[in-house]
């Protein structure tokens, strides 16, 4: 990536240096909600798979069978019942500095300019503040926000908003970036667009990235391998390889070859009686 990061060493340097082919690691992961006062909720069970360094994945299922449970306890937000979660070499027991979240909802701090928003997880993270900020506005810049460092996210559209999200979740140069249906608040049209967007970013910054999403088409036309979930408890129901080649336009997302692997996984959803 042209946008460098300043002096800090590289997430999977040294002794916790991750396998590069397993560089998400999910090992018999379950999980139980046990809420204090309703039946306990089997949310995940018998999930294993191991994403490589670089790649892009996307988890689609029946809504409720686990998809942003599963997501959160990547991000180290929420605990696993058992199993073995590991992130760029690391066992994930609470947020790591190696992963970036980007929400539903942009969910920008509206009191706070869309540089300022950016720049959160420095401040949490206490990093030199002066150092990132370069960094900041060449993300921006990056996502075609240059010149908007200033203005307040009343003051940008859905897409720009979820852009500015992007490089929140991007600006600490996290290895992995976890995606929850970004773009399910969007209308069509910029939906489409910002899959482009998101293929591109992805290229330029050689990130990992994990996407949720309810859109199966858009699952196909953004990802190296799509993980289908079963209805809850969510088991893996079939990892499908998408070998479509890159770089992806959009014309890929109509053509029969696409079509192919969206029927394939649909038929999981028509057979267990549910579309998502
Ligand atoms: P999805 O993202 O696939 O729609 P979720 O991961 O949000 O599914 O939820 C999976 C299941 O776990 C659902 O039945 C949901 O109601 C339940 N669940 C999610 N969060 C909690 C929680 N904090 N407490 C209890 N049950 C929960």
């Amino acid at each position: 990536m042209a946008i460098r990061t300043p002096g800090r060493r590289r997430a999977g340097a040294g002794p916790a240096a991750a396998d590069e082919a397993s560089w998400i690691e999910v090992n018999g992961l379950r999980k139980v909600y046990r809420p204090r006062r309703s039946e306990p909720t089997h949310a995940l069970a018998d999930i294993d798979f191991t994403v490589k360094r670089g790649e892009f994945i996307s988890i689609v299922g029946p809504s409720g069978c686990g998809k942003t449970t599963m997501l959160k306890i990547l991000a180290g937000l929420i605990p696993r019942t058992e199993g073995v979660v590991r992130v760029a070499g690391r066992d994930v027991d609470g947020p790591l500095p190696q992963v970036g979240m980007v929400f539903q909802a942009a969910t920008l701090l509206p009191w706070r300019t869309i540089l300022q928003n950016v720049m959160v997880p420095v401040e949490v993270q206490r990093l030199d503040a002066s150092a990132y900020r370069k960094r900041a506005v060449e993300l921006l810049e990056m996502v075609g926000l240059g010149g908007f460092e200033g203005k307040y996210p009343h003051e940008l559209s859905g897409g720009m908003q979820q852009r500015a999200g992007i490089c929140r979740a991007l600006v600490h140069d996290p290895a992995v970036l976890l995606m929850d249906e970004p773009f399910g608040a969007l209308d069509a049209m910029t939906r489409e667009y910002m899959n482009v967007e998101l293929l591109r970013i992805w290229k330029e910054s050689g990130k990992t990235i994990v996407l949720v999403t309810h859109s199966i088409p858009e699952a196909v036309f953004l990802s190296d391998r799509v993980v289908v979930l079963s209805s809850r408890p969510g088991r893996i129901a079939e990892i499908v390889p998408v070998e479509l080649e890159r770089p992806r336009d959009l014309s890929v997302m109509s053509s029969d070859r696409a079509g192919v692997y969206v029927t394939r996984i649909r038929t999981h959803f028509n057979a267990a009686g549910v579309i998502d």
